[in-house]
């Protein structure tokens, strides 16, 4: 197929391109490059440089790619900097959202994937989380992902847009080519890894006192290869709905923490700070659903193989890509 991708010089969005190109799709790839980096575009694809908020260039790339599918990756996703700055994710995810429905609608595409957010819950009343818990999220991130799965609904009902949403839980890990790197480093494992890299004197634990076994927040870490190979199985026709990404499992920041210091071999120092506003305490995935109907086999499901291949990228980029 002819995949239009947004986002594709992001992290998650990078590693999708990359698969994607693997499985013998065509892809054009449209990003601004505020967070992506122009070398983690695989060169197989085509690059259009251009931002969402542009309705009438965005309008016309998606045009000419000839696209039967897009796949929306292009967004802000920090939950920190979701609580101080609200307007930036309601505008970018949301409103300038809506300029990518209308030009998919305009260009008669019926396919869409979305990367939607675990965020989207809020604290959930049970775990493992399946897709049909209530939906409260208690940061701004997690709202405007909502609020975009809701305008997916509608385009589907009245429009007739077959839609994937996934919701994911925690991207993490790295191909051989691409991997994690932010201008500004907010994640757990690049930060943790920054200390065996000799890039910090120790990492940060961001609360320390939370209901949970060692008081730290207890995540579902997914292989980032493992969240693309969803996204191929979504392009078949037919596939539609909300679906979890995750493990099943769930691992505490110090057991995160612990388990870089086996793959590393290097002690790390690490020093309790604050809680982070909008975060929840505990988040683990119920993934069955993507296993049952889309065929969804994970490949890497280890915390050690995820911290390994994050390790292994960062160690041939320790400054990330050069840009
Ligand atoms: N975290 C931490 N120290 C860091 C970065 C993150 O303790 O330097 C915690 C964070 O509070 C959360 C978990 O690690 O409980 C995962 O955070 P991350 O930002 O990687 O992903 P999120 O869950 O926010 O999507």
């Amino acid at each position: 197929m002819n995949v239009f991708v947004t986002g594709g010089a992001g992290y998650i969005g990078s590693i999708c391109v990359e698969e994607l190109l693997n499985a013998g799709h065509a892809v054009t790839v449209y990003d601004n490059l505020t967070e992506g980096h122009r070398p983690a575009v695989d060169p197989r694809a085509e690059f259009v440089h251009g931002c969402l908020s542009d309705e009438a260039g965005l309008t016309r790339a998606v045009q000419a790619s000839k696209a039967e599918a897009v796949m929306h990756f292009a967004a802000n996703a920090l939950v920190g900097e979701s609580m101080v700055k609200p307007e930036k994710y309601f505008r970018n995810n949301v409103a300038w959202g809506l300029h990518l429905l209308e030009a998919t609608r305009a260009a008669g595409i019926r396919k869409f994937v979305f990367s939607s957010t675990c965020a989207t819950y809020g604290p959930p009343d049970r775990v493992p989380m399946t897709e049909d818990l209530p939906q409260h999220p208690i940061n701004p991130y997690g709202e405007s992902k909502l609020m975009f799965e809701k305008m997916l609904t509608w385009y589907q009902r009245l429009h007739g847009l077959e839609f994937v949403a996934f919701r994911y839980f925690n991207a993490a890990g790295a191909s051989e080519r691409f991997g994690e790197h932010h201008r500004v480093e907010t994640h757990l494992i690049p930060n943790v890894l920054k200390v065996p890299l000799g890039q910090a004197a120790h990492c940060e634990i961001y609360g320390a006192d939370y209901p949970t076994p060692d008081g730290t927040c207890i995540r579902d870490y997914i292989h980032i290869i493992d969240l693309a190979q969803a996204h191929i199985l979504a392009l078949a026709p037919g596939k539609q709905g909300f679906y979890n990404l995750g493990n099943g499992d769930g691992y505490s920041v110090r057991q995160v923490i612990q388990m870089c210091e086996q793959v590393t071999g290097k002690p790390i120092t690490a020093v309790a700070k604050p809680p982070r506003p909008g975060d929840p305490p505990k988040l683990v995935a119920g993934a069955e659903k993507a296993i049952r109907e889309l065929g969804w086999k994970p490949r890497y499901p280890k915390l050690e193989d995820i911290v390994t291949t994050a390790w292994r990228w960062h160690q041939r980029h320790p400054h990330g890509y050069p840009d």
